[in-house]
């Protein structure tokens, strides 16, 4: 894809500092890490978000992105991981090249997700949206 940021590291046309390279898949440091360590996950290919990304590669992203998980506990001391992945500027994707964070976290290392647990006004609100979902597999 012209002009992605993310197919320019693919391509060497701009630099990165890579984790693992495969066929496939590479891995580089993100350069504004939400805790040191913070490392993401590409397809070599272009694919917009999750939502274009074949299955297949899917599978290889996150087989990639376990071990980069264990890396970062064995190698950096991690105490645990999150795997992120955004899609849609809606969900805060800056970049729309498929990618997963994959963020290394440490006790007391402050992060905190804004993960604020909303209530549904009754079941049948809740229901509804997941016959909506259902019905649409
Ligand atoms: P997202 O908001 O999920 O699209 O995440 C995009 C991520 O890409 C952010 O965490 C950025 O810090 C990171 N990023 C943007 N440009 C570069 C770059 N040239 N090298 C490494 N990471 C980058
Ligand atoms: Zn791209």
């Amino acid at each position: 894809m012209n002009n992605c940021i993310f197919c320019k590291i693919v391509n060497h046309e701009i630099p990165a500092t890579v984790v693992y390279e495969d066929e496939d898949v590479l891995v580089f440091m993100d350069i504004g890490p939400i805790i040191k360590g913070h490392a993401l996950v590409v397809p070599k290919d272009h694919f917009d978000s999750v939502l274009e990304t074949p299955e297949n590669v899917l599978a290889k992203l996150h087989r990639a992105a376990k071990r980069i998980a264990v890396a970062q506990m064995n190698g950096l001391g991690a105490d645990g991981v999150n795997i992120v992945q955004n899609n849609g500027k809606a969900a805060g994707q800056e970049v729309p090249h498929m990618h997963v964070h994959v963020i290394p976290r440490f006790e007391g290392d402050g992060h905190h997700w804004n993960w604020n647990a909303k209530k549904y006004v009754d079941s049948n609100e809740m229901i509804g949206l997941a016959e909506k979902m259902r019905n649409n597999l």
